[in-house]
C-alpha cells in the first residue's frame, strides 16, 4: 500500500513505508480503471492510497485504489470538458491571509471555508504578518480571531519573524497532510520554507504561471514533511471556485446559519428576502455577525448569476 506524492498525467509516484524509511516506487495505471464519475478527468489523484504489484522492471503496476476522504478539484475553463481532481485525502487546509502588506480579504476568507465545508475538508486560518501589527490594529485582529475560532475554524497568528509562532504551527502540521491557500504574497512560501528548509521555494515568484499567465505546471504535489505529514504543492489554488453548490445549498456551509435555517418556512429559502426566514431573523437579533451575513450575500449572489 502506497500514496501518490506526484504525477505526470502518465506516472505516478507512489511513496510507501519500507521498515522506518519511505520509497518511492513510480506506477502506471492499468486501462482497466476507467472514470466512474463522468463529471471528472481523472481517475486517480495526487494523494490517493493505492495498493500496487512490482513488475520485473522495477515499475509498479496500480491494482487497487481506494476511497477517498475528500478532494479539491480544479474547475475545468471549458463546459464541457471534466473537472480536474487536484489533491485527496487532506487532513487541513489553512487559509493563509496576512496582517498588513496585503490586508486580510474577508471575501476570499468566508469563499474559501465554504469551498471546504463543501468538499468536508477541515479547514484553519493563519493570520501571518504580525510583526507588522501595530497596537491599533489588535483589537481588529483579536476580534477577527475570536469570531472564526467561534465558528470552529482554528486562528493561528503567525510570523516569519516569530520562531515560536512557527514551532506551533510546525505542531498542527506534524503527520497530517495540509495545504496552504491564500492569496499571492502574504507569505504561504516563505512558512513553508520556514517550517521545511529542504523545500526551499523562491519567495516572491509567481511560479504556476508562464509569461502569457497560462499554468505551467498543471499538477499537484506532496511535499513529505521531515516532521512527519505532508504539505501539498499546488499550482492554481487561488482559483477554487464553489463548484455544484445551488443558492439554497449556500447556507449548509455556514456553521452559524445551521441551526437558524431550520424554522424557514421555505426549505429552499436564500435567507435573502424571503418571509418567515430563520436565518435573517437571527442576524437582526445579532446571532450572525455583520460580516459574515455579508460574505453570504455576496457569495449568494455569485451563484445566482452564475
Ligand atoms: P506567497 O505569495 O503567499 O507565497 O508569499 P511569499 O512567501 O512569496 O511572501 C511575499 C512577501 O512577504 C515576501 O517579501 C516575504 O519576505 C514577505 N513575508 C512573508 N512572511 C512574512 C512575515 O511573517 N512578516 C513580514 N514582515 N514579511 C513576510
Ligand atoms: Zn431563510
Amino acid at each position: 500500500r502506497g500514496r501518490i506524492v506526484q504525477s505526470t498525467g502518465q506516472w505516478y509516484e507512489v511513496a510507501y513505508a519500507q521498515g522506518d524509511d519511505s520509497q518511492t516506487i513510480s506506477c502506471r495505471l492499468p486501462g482497466r480503471f476507467r472514470l466512474e464519475d463522468h463529471k471528472l478527468t481523472n481517475p486517480i489523484a495526487v494523494g490517493d492510497y493505492v495498493h500496487f504489484s512490482r513488475n520485473d522492471d522495477g515499475s509498479g503496476s496500480i491494482e487497487e485504489i481506494e476511497d477517498r476522504q475528500n478532494y479539491l478539484i480544479r474547475e475545468s475553463t471549458h463546459h464541457k470538458e471534466g473537472n480536474q481532481i487536484l489533491v485527496s485525502n487532506i487532513d487541513c487546509a489553512y487559509v493563509v491571509q496576512s496582517i498588513k502588506k496585503p490586508n486580510i480579504k474577508r471575501g476570499f476568507l468566508d469563499r474559501f471555508l465554504v469551498t471546504c465545508e463543501a468538499y468536508q475538508i477541515p479547514a484553519r486560518i493563519i493570520l501571518n504578518k504580525m510583526d507588522l501589527a501595530e497596537d491599533k490594529d489588535k483589537p481588529h485582529i483579536d476580534n477577527l480571531a475570536e469570531l472564526y475560532d467561534s465558528l470552529g475554524y482554528n486562528v493561528l497568528l503567525t510570523s516569519i519573524k516569530d520562531e515560536e509562532s512557527l514551532e506551533r504551527l510546525k505542531e498542527d502540521l506534524q503527520d497530517k497532510t495540509s495545504v496552504f491557500v491564500g492569496p499571492s504574497g502574504v507569505g504561504k512560501t516563505s512558512l513553508l520554507n520556514h517550517i521545511e528548509p529542504s523545500i526551499n521555494h523562491k519567495v516572491g515568484a509567481v511560479s504556476d504561471y508562464n509569461e502569457k499567465g497560462v499554468h505551467t505546471t498543471t499538477f499537484a504535489k506532496l511535499l513529505p514533511l521531515q516532521l512527519g505529514g505532508y504539505l501539498v504543492d499546488t499550482p492554481g489554488l487561488r482559483e477554487f471556485g464553489l463548484v455544484n453548490i445551488e443558492p439554497w445549498e449556500l447556507s449548509l456551509f455556514f456553521p452559524e446559519m445551521l441551526e437558524f435555517r431550520q424554522q424557514c418556512k421555505f426549505n429552499n429559502c436564500t435567507h435573502s428576502h424571503e418571509p418567515g426566514c430563520g436565518v435573517m431573523e437571527a442576524f437582526e437579533e445579532g446571532h450572525i455577525h455583520p460580516d459574515r451575513y455579508d460574505s453570504y450575500l455576496n457569495i449568494l449572489d455569485s451563484l445566482e448569476n452564475d
